[in-house]
């Protein structure tokens, strides 16, 4: 038998190598402008066409390439950054691996114009599926333009994998903005086809986070950035950090390090540290954080598509961090100055002594089946007695439906305590618990999950069947967006109709809003709106039922009775009459809790 190992052909690798670094247009438009400012470019200008997938053009005034090394760039492990291993631990370029342009132009068509200064004709270099179609000689402006076109072309199966436009837009953008934020003195421009959507002057770090996140809500950000400045041997920290008052659900949290866009879940939290109870729930501050140190002490060379990053000095960063972060928000009379004078910066070694050991994390318990995008029967309904018992319970479209018993060792007498018109039964605890003594034992009702479960199953029957109840607004509220979240509100504005809202345009991302859901009380539908777009965007799904999922569950959790509040028995009644009503009614639409029974051989176990 002949040997069966063989050399896969360079476009063969090179497509395999691409699958791991370009997996959509934002990863080639990372790319390209991390290479334009490798070049020493200081003014990027950008075009894509339809969310990046028929066109991502880049121009950059670099030091551009000289007719070899721009044959030489499309080959896979082709660098001019570094030279040998010891380079990867002194880095101070964005690419080093040269695998970018080899693999983008493996899976496109890429066109690419390039001079240097100090030559008078440029080069053209025409490479689709690693296969060089043209090179030539031209007459083009210094610096580099990469044209990619068509991505995947060749490969249908990531083709498909794509999202929507407006999705991949707004991976663009979030690629964008990473970059941006990074070299404030580097101007951008940014056009989306015909749409100038960013035009970015050269400025300082302060100046154009305003610039991009500013732009529908200017005023909140001018007022909102407290600056984070810390010099330390170990590690410089400068950046800005929100004001508690303008967190949000959704923040803008960036972390750079030595330029470079990182996640970092264990310094994220050193910042949420120091944010300590001057937060609502749910709510997340705004912060840009930027390190310098030393390129020996950090590792980037973890994943090429992967923003994590390795610290030698981890925990010592973190305390720094922290203690900064809370050090301005204290200056700044955010956060009460006697928690600062007490919780200053050494507050994180006291968490780390010896009780921390015996802290036992809480036990959350979640439902493991629970899937938010499933609207029909997400939950199996566990077999429990009792639930089949009440399955019918209530249900006025079929209320002489005989419930069949006979699987059931509950006396059908429960049933009775509903159905007869005597309110002394329920009873709340805690003004959060509705409590019902029935014949199998004691009925416990989450109030304020019970009514999101009730509203959210009536709005997304309003959605589905486009009968939206809207009421008028006395003081119509304004909302802008900016340029991503007006891509998801173009993709949410029909659904949001239906719902009940009413909008007017009144600018290029401004609307009113006239109407609101007749559900929605007094809550401010700004908010709301911006909180549906937020999750909105950290849904995986693009399709219709989740939009209407997100807008139901986001009107219901506003609209529903809270914890906390007194219910008459009358209104108890009718709220746990109604929550029997749903086709769900055991967990909530987040996969929470609604009902519990406490069966009578439960309670007298605990008296034996
Ligand atoms: P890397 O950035 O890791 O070196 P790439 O495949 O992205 O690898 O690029 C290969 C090489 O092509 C770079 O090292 C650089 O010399 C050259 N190059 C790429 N883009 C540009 C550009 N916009 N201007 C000048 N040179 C470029
Ligand atoms: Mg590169």
């Amino acid at each position: 038998m002949s040997d069966i190992i063989h050399l896969l052909p360079d476009s063969v690798a090179n497509q395999i190598a691409a699958g791991e670094v370009i997996q959509r247009p934002a990863s080639v438009l990372k790319e390209l402008i991390e290479n334009a400012i490798d070049a020493g470019a200081t003014a990027i200008h950008i075009l894509v066409r339809q969310a990046g997938k028929t066109l991502i053009q880049v121009s950059d005034n670099g030091r551009g390439m000289s007719e070899t090394d721009a044959r030489m760039a499309f080959e896979r492990h082709t660098t001019s950054k570094i030279r040998d291993a010891s380079d990867l631990f002194v880095l101070n370029t964005l690419g080093f691996r040269g695998e970018a342009l080899a693999s983008i132009a493996a899976v496109a068509q890429v066109e690419m114009h390039t001079r240097r200064e100090e030559d008078d004709l440029g080069t053209l270099i025409e490479i689709a599926a690693s296969r060089v179609f043209r090179q030539e000689i031209v007459q083009c402006a210094k610096g580099t333009t990469f044209q990619v076109k068509n991505l995947f072309f060749n490969v249908p199966a990531r083709r498909r994998f794509l999202k929507s436009d407006n999705a991949e837009r707004n991976h663009l953008l979030q690629e964008f903005f990473r970059i941006a934020l990074a070299y404030p003195q580097i101007e951008f421009e940014y056009y989306d086809d015909q749409t100038l959507v960013y035009q970015l002057a050269s400025t300082n770090t302060k100046c154009r986070i305003e610039a991009i996140f500013g732009k529908s809500q200017k005023k909140k950000w001018e007022q909102q950035l407290l600056t984070v400045e810390v010099n330390s041997t170990l590690v410089t920290v400068r950046g800005f950090a929100g004001k508690p008052e303008f967190a949000q659900r959704t923040a803008n949290q960036y972390f750079f390090v030595n330029k470079r866009y990182m996640r970092h879940p264990y310094f994220h939290r050193a910042v949420m540290m120091a944010y300590d109870r001057l937060l609502q729930p749910n709510e997340n501050p705004n912060y840009f954080i930027y390190f310098e140190l030393s390129p020996e002490t950090i590792d980037v060379n973890i994943h090429p598509a992967k923003t994590e990053i390795k610290f030698e000095n981890e925990s010592a960063i973190f305390s720094i961090l922290s203690a900064a972060v809370k050090q301005t928000l204290g200056k700044f009379h955010v956060a009460p100055s006697l928690d600062f004078n007490m919780e200053g910066a050494p507050d994180f070694q006291a968490r780390q002594s010896k009780d921390f050991d015996n802290i036992r994390p809480p036990v959350v318990q979640f439902n493991p089946a629970y899937n938010p995008f499933n609207t029909a029967n997400t939950y199996k309904r566990d077999s429990s007695e009792w639930e089949k018992l009440y399955r019918n319970l209530g249900n006025s479209e079929k209320p002489d439906e005989k419930i069949d018993f006979a699987d059931s060792n509950f006396d059908p007498d429960v049933l009775q305590h509903f159905e007869k018109d005597s309110d002394t039964d329920f009873f709340q605890l805690k003004s959060r618990f509705i409590a019902v003594p029935t014949k199998s034992g004691l009925l416990i009702v989450e109030q304020h999950r019970a009514h999101i479960r009730i509203l959210f199953d009536k709005i997304m029957a309003q959605l589905t069947e486009n009968k939206p109840f809207s009421q008028q607004v006395m003081f119509p509220e304004e909302i802008c967006f900016d340029a991503a979240d007006l891509l998801f509100f173009a993709d949410l504005l029909p659904e949001l109709e239906k719902a009940g809202f009413v909008f007017t345009k009144t600018g290029d991302n401004t609307f009113i809003i006239n109407g609101i859901p007749s559900v929605m009380n007094t809550c401010s539908a700004e908010k709301l709106l911006h909180k549906i777009i937020d999750d909105s965007k950290n849904t995986q799904q693009n399709s219709v039922s989740s939009m209407h999922e997100i807008i139901a569950l986001s009107l219901a959790e506003t609209a529903a009775i809270r914890a906390g509040q007194t219910l008459a028995p009358a209104e108890m009644k009718d709220l746990v009459q109604r929550l029997f009503e749903c086709k769900e009614n055991v967990y909530s639409p987040e996969g929470k809790r609604v009902i519990e029974i406490l069966g009578f051989a439960e309670i007298e176990k605990r008296f034996e």
